[in-house]
């Protein structure tokens, strides 16, 4: 028989192995489609069908990648047409959901069970659906080149894996790496996949996957899987009911609760797969899976968390915010000047990602030093494994330090990080001007000055601009663009080939104070500073952030940023804003513990917690300064769902306030820039999505009762009033017309 393919190229040898590579044509990685899965369904039935087949491969023809998984916008679509099928009933639509969601799961079981041996050949990238291919596979071969990686990060978008992941995985490896595998989604390099069990076979090269893989086949590779082998029992702790699966499963359970706080659906239903389906043979543990698959799609979570953190991150890490025409930046060298925290992790990212790097600083000592933050990264990259010795020597050598403002001239783009001081950076923005070929653009890092008076120092403001970088710099993947008044397009459209181009997403937003991602901040650690003051235990803040989702309780992060900054900042608001601007109990905290007590956060090793090496505690001592309530009866009776409330209400009000401002204009950025800038409780979807799902007018109700029992901050705006009003949401009303 004969099957026509477009995405799949088929070869059949004369040994009666069919090769089946992968490669669509309009796509620069395989992605699994609709017509992906006919396609697979169609290369089932060959394989099976025609007498003159003995055995298959899939091979990706991509260089370097298999498949990034199933096209998560087809995820996406899926549920938005269940939503608008008014025509079905909701067990019906549910029933159609199952049914589609269901599919890939399958076309996989179909081809577990085909009754002829097929080897899934990696060379690069197989992440999702192109993973659980390969596990349905009877036999699996990777190249292990340093950079080929293998995982199932569905559980990060707020989904899981659905195509029979969460079966196989648990059935062909040890069930504590499983589970973790699982959870949190992290992907594997070669080795580790081969030590899990999950690759059977390793290669040093792409071109030997294919010998290696017809050679497998010739060996006489069963195409019965264990699992569908009479008798197949599950050994150790992944058979439930045993004694090493007593110790194992109370203590996973505990584990994921701690993790997650039970906030994420896709994560509990990854539990409820594995434990359920352990308990049952493949087919009905699969229908299993798929059930909950279907389940998740349709809650809250994953909608948000599948829009926000894959659809509208990939359109902002695509472009989606860049001037449409605007010349492209060819980057090859930049130039930051202040080697200092920051601009140290700028070169860092930048050379990282293969730019070359002048690194200013006022003493040749300072712009050494700079460059040495680099090489304590690498080191530490090497000692792990991350990193050759070579890809070290390699990085630091595109790092060149210099106090000579004269080396600017070769650069493509400056950011400039010194001193967060005016005279300090007018001076030094009118000395890389001097330098600067009138077509490159100037960047400052600032945190708290306008752009558009920074840019007054420069002679072309319309080429200067604001690229706000988050610290740690390696770590955060946030970048806020900040336009100044006279900031031209192809400055922003320079910055934004400079953030993609170190691989970090880029929101644009508008000048002016605190930006956007560090007014919400600021408004978080008020609210727990305040908590503290009013005697709420310092503990129970903390742990009441975790619940509430966030991934750091605020008293911790106040440390990180440091005491000091976060009094620096209220002390800057008063002086520029006036008394009315600030708390005067939060003045007052920060004054005993910055002024009186030096305790300014984790940079000293003492702060709202004592810091030994890694390891840190509550300070004890910050009862006697702040008394904190200690009657048991009392601290039963504190509202805890008003303190969740409270610590993530300010934080979404704050960034509604943004958007009538014009400070953030686009939903997505909002979102994204919410999650990856301060960590919003990302199973929200985000600040906005928050308020959206809960519905305006609820949200306006819940500000106005707030603000009744904890102060005028909790006021809600006039945009929020007026979307409860007429009962829209921001995406409803903004998403295709940003602000
Ligand atoms: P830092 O004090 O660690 O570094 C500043 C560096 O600038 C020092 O190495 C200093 O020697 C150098 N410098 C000062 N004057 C100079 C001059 N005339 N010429 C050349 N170099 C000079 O400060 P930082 O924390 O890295 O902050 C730098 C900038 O980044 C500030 O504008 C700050 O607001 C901003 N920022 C800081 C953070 C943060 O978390 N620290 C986050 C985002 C943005």
């Amino acid at each position: 028989m004969s099957a026509s393919y477009t995405a799949f190229s088929v070869e059949i040898d004369k040994d009666g192995w069919a090769l089946f590579r992968w490669d669509m044509q309009d796509r620069s990685m395989n992605v699994i489609t609709l017509t992906v899965m006919d396609e697979l369904d169609a290369m089932i039935d060959q394989v099976s069908q025609d007498d003159a087949i003995k055995g298959a491969v899939i091979v990706s023809a991509k260089p370097g990648s298999f498949t990034g998984g199933a096209d998560i916008t087809m995820i996406h679509a899926l549920k938005q047409g269940m939503a608008e099928d008014a025509e079905l009933s909701a067990e019906d639509a549910a029933a159609k959901l199952l049914e589609s969601s269901s599919r890939l799961s399958r076309i996989y079981r179909q081809l577990e069970t085909c009754g002829k041996p097929f080897v899934v050949a990696i060379n690069g990238t197989c992440l999702g659906g192109g993973t659980e291919l390969a596990l349905a596979a009877h036999g699996r071969i990777m190249v292990d080149d340093g950079k080929a990686r293998m995982g199932l990060p569905e559980v990060r978008i707020g989904i899981f894996p659905g195509a029979g992941g969460t079966q196989r995985v648990m059935r062909m490896t040890d069930p504590q790496s499983g589970l973790q595998m699982l959870l949190q989604g992290k992907n594997l390099d070669a080795a580790k996949a081969k030590a899990m069990g999950l690759i059977d076979q390793l290669v040093t090269e792409e071109a030997d996957l294919v010998p290696a893989a017809k050679k497998m086949l010739a060996d006489g590779l069963s195409a019965e899987k264990p699992w569908d082998r009479k008798g197949y029992k599950l050994s150790g702790a992944a058979q439930i009911y045993s004694a090493a699966g007593f110790q194992l499963w109370p203590a996973a359970n505990a584990l994921y609760r701690k993790e997650t706080h039970d906030n994420y659906p896709g994560a509990r239903a990854i539990m409820k797969s594995i434990y359920e389906g352990l308990l049952l043979p493949m087919d009905q543990a699969l229908a299993v899976e798929s059930r909950y698959f279907a389940a998740v799609l349709q809650t809250e979570e994953a909608s948000n968390m599948v829009r926000t953190l894959f659809v509208s991150m990939q359109a902002l890490n695509k472009g989606a915010r860049r001037p449409q025409g605007a010349p492209s930046l060819k980057l090859k060298t930049v130039g930051v000047v202040g080697a200092g925290f920051m601009g140290a992790g700028i070169a860092f990212v930048s050379a990282k990602a293969g730019l070359d790097v002048v690194l200013l600083d006022q003493s040749a000592e300072a712009a050494d030093k700079g460059k040495s933050h680099s090489d304590a990264l690498m080191q530490k990259a090497v000692k792990r494994g991350y990193a050759s010795e070579a890809d070290r020597e390699a990085l630091l050598a595109r790092i060149t330090p210099t106090t000579d403002y004269a080396a600017l001239a070769a650069c493509d783009l400056v950011v400039e990080a010194v001193f967060e001081d005016r005279k300090v950076k007018a001076d030094v923005i009118a000395a890389i001007g001097a330098e600067l070929p009138a077509h490159v653009t100037l960047a400052s890092n600032t945190s708290t000055l306008p752009i558009t008076s920074l840019a007054s120092h420069h002679s072309d403001a319309e080429n200067f601009i604001g690229i706000h970088f988050f610290s740690p710099v390696d770590k955060m993947m946030l970048v806020e663009i900040i336009m100044g008044e006279k900031t031209g397009d192809q400055a922003l459209a320079n910055a934004m080939d400079f953030v993609r181009a170190i691989g970090k997403t880029p929101i644009v937003v508008n000048d002016a104070r605190g930006f956007y991602a560090n007014r919400s901040v600021m408004a978080y650690l008020l609210e727990a500073h305040l908590l503290l003051t009013e005697g709420i235990p310092a503990a129970m803040i903390e742990n009441l952030a975790l619940q509430a989702g966030m991934p750091v309780g605020p008293l911790a992060l106040t440390d990180e940023i440091a005491v000091d900054l976060a009094w620096k900042i209220v002390q800057a608001t008063k002086a520029d804003l006036g008394e009315a601007a600030i708390h005067p109990a939060q003045e007052k905290l920060l004054h005993v513990m910055v002024v009186e007590q030096q305790r300014l956060g984790r940079k000293n090793g003492k702060g709202f917690y004592d810091y030994e090496g890694r390891n840190k505690r509550l300070w004890p001592g910050l009862a006697e300064l702040v008394p904190q309530i200690s009657d048991p009866d009392l601290i039963d009776q504190i509202d805890r769902q008003d303190i969740r409330n409270r610590l993530l209400v300010i934080q979404a009000l704050e960034a509604a306030r943004c958007f009538e401002e014009g400070v953030v204009t686009d939903v997505r950025e909002a979102d994204v820039g919410s999650i990856l800038g301060f960590g919003f409780a990302p199973f929200t979807g985000g600040t906005l999505s928050y308020i959206d799902t809960m519905g305006a007018a609820a949200f306006v109700d819940l500000c106005d009762r707030l603000a009744e029992q904890h102060g005028s901050r909790f006021a809600p705006n006039t945009l929020l009033r007026d979307l409860a009003a007429s009962d829209e949401t921001f995406y409803g009303r903004f998403a295709d017309a940003p602000a």
